[in-house]
């Protein structure tokens, strides 16, 4: 592992990856060497919208120029994998003061559990700002088309 690298993990349900999501791998491949999209993932509760291993293709297609990205999944606690991975950061997104109130608690308890560990959050870009995963696929089930919020089509 070289620890002079800057890894930095994405983690997220990314059910399905948007352009906001996009937006912040882009912006964070100036800050970091490598990052690593961690998809949360349970194999036993089986409940995602888009099938993991299509999600999974979906945005390896769409890194497939940026060899700096790679896409995983893990069911385990976000900061044993950063410690396993040998990421010392993690990379969140921010869109609104309900995103604050939330990643607040949980990258206290990241830097309790994983000392080293900082997270990063970068400021949604305002065409993406309204974008969330939970909207899109309200609007895919009932049959829109939504390809324009994703960098890839569905
Ligand atoms: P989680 O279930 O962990 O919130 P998501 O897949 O919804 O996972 O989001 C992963 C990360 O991407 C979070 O940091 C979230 O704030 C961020 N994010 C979600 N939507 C956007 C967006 N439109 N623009 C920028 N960041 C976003």
């Amino acid at each position: 592992m070289d620890n002079n690298k800057r890894v930095a993990l994405f983690p997220g349900s990314f059910d399905p990856f948007t352009k906001g999501h996009e937006d912040i791998v882009l912006r964070g491949l100036k800050l970091f060497d490598q990052i690593i999209i961690a998809i949360g993932y349970n194999s036993q509760k089986q409940n995602r919208y888009i099938e993991i291993d299509r999600m999974i293709g979906l945005i390896e297609k769409s890194f497939a120029n940026e060899e700096r990205v790679s896409v995983i999944t893990y069911n385990e606690l976000t900061a044993g994998l950063a410690h396993k991975t040998g990421a010392r950061f993690l990379l969140r997104g921010l869109r609104n003061t309900t995103d604050f109130e939330f990643e607040n608690s949980v990258s206290q308890m990241n830097r309790y559990l994983f000392k080293e560990l900082e997270t990063v959050f970068l400021i949604t870009s305002p065409t993406y700002a309204a974008i969330s995963s939970s909207i899109i696929r309200e609007v895919h089930k009932y049959g829109a088309d939504v390809n324009e919020f994703l960098p890839y089509e569905l």
